[in-house]
């Protein structure tokens, strides 16, 4: 029998760092969520341990050309949906109250849409959901009633700080925390010289490939910005971030009494995950409370705007709005592997996107098509950009 309080949760992008996360919080507490719907990119190994692990009886597949290999692994009573058209199936799916989402890239924002159409609640994981279509998303989440939770862990933070205390005209600013990366100290001069395995070393979060390259360069602080400004309803200009090194407060509210009220945790992403799922309530689950005392201290210093120049550029992208955000994350992501694949330098990741955020012409945001174009375009000129730099 299922607790009438269970949560039904169908999580998309199960096979990452996110997706593993959120089956530990499941397993730490089955009497509040129930997983019932898995999909993935191409992992099938992985996906059918889940899938037998979790007793789903429907799962997608991103990627067509590992279908036979998943069927072969999973009991035949499992539905498989394949494709892009196959995870917003499962989006669609009956009998779950929520969707967490955790692709990496586009892949997610059409799966988001179908769950919000389907009134299911969204956990959002994936930063392009809000970057590229907040506008979008925001109002279709209304129109349909549901919740948007955030689990990146500094809008989880900001979503803790603000319950109860959501009246806007009592905010006077969000303050997002950073942890300001590997190169945090490394002067600007020797940045030309950053390789792409000195950019995989954080030194607080364990994280996929591309959100580590993306918090040495301060680009994911950037897209974080932007995406607070859809998830909170606050203008960018009053969206701060300070550098955080022990990433132990995950972010803060300042109030217009002066107060600031910040969240703090262990650094491990099981907290806001299970914060998303557990929410309106917080549950005894498997996590272990920090030990302030045993914490050498906690140390705050503003960013260095000018040497990592990814802040400005995501403010300048939020105040324009329209299809700008959606740019400034599709030159990233095109940037962010052409240094990986040693075509361009760390420095350059900031000016490819400067560079096709200066030649785009912004259009506004509100049809999914109209931004996804202006997605493939940028896409275009950053790899024009990276190519033949
Ligand atoms: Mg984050």
């Amino acid at each position: 029998m299922s607790s009438p309080s269970k949560r039904r949760v169908l999580l998309l992008g199960s096979t990452g760092s996110i997706g593993q996360s959120t089956l530990k919080v499941a397993r730490s507490m089955p009497d509040e969520i129930e997983i019932v719907g898995l999909a993935a990119n191409r992992s099938v190994e992985l996906l059918a341990e889940q899938v037998h692990e979790t007793g789903v009886k429907q799962v997608a597949i991103h990627d067509t050309t590992q279908e036979n290999a998943l069927r072969r692994l999973i009991p035949q009573d499992v539905s498989i949906h394949s494709g892009p058209e196959g995870l917003i199936e499962l989006a669609r799916m009956e009998g779950a109250d929520i969707a967490l989402i955790s692709i990496v890239g586009t892949a997610g924002l059409h799966p988001a849409l179908a769950a919000i159409e389907t009134g299911k609640d969204l956990a959002i994981a994936s930063k392009e959901i809000l970057v590229m279509a907040g506008e979008v998303v925001t109002q279709a989440a209304t129109q349909h009633g549901v919740k948007l939770l955030p689990v990146d862990s500094e809008h989880n933070a900001i979503f803790q700080c603000l319950d109860g205390h959501g009246n806007p005209g009592e905010v006077s600013k969000l303050i997002l925390t950073a942890s300001g990366g590997p190169f945090r100290q490394t002067p600007a001069a020797e940045l030309v010289n950053v390789t792409p395995e000195q950019a995989l070393q954080h030194p607080t979060w364990d994280m996929g490939p591309k959100i580590t390259i993306d918090s040495a360069t301060l680009f994911n602080k950037g897209l974080e910005m932007i995406e607070a400004r859809w998830l909170f309803g606050i203008g960018m200009e009053r969206i701060d971030v300070v550098v955080h090194p022990q990433s132990v407060v995950h972010s803060m509210v300042e109030f217009c009494d002066g107060s600031v009220l910040a969240q703090l945790s262990n650094t491990d992403m099981c907290f806001p995950i299970q914060y998303a799922l557990t929410w309106p309530r917080r549950i005894k689950g498997d996590l272990k409370a920090l030990d302030l005392a045993k914490l050498a201290k906690l140390e705050f210093e503003p960013p260095r705007f000018e040497d990592f120049p990814a802040l400005h550029l995501a403010r300048d992208a939020g105040l324009s709005g329209g299809t700008l955000p959606a740019v400034y994350n599709a030159a990233n992501e095109v940037a962010v592997q052409a240094f990986r694949n040693g075509l361009i330098s760390f420095p350059d990741i900031w000016h490819c996107v400067k560079r096709v955020m200066d030649t785009h012409i912004n259009l506004p945001s509100s049809s999914l098509d109209t931004i996804l174009k202006a997605d493939r375009e940028a896409r275009l000129a950053a790899t024009d950009f990276c190519t033949s730099s």
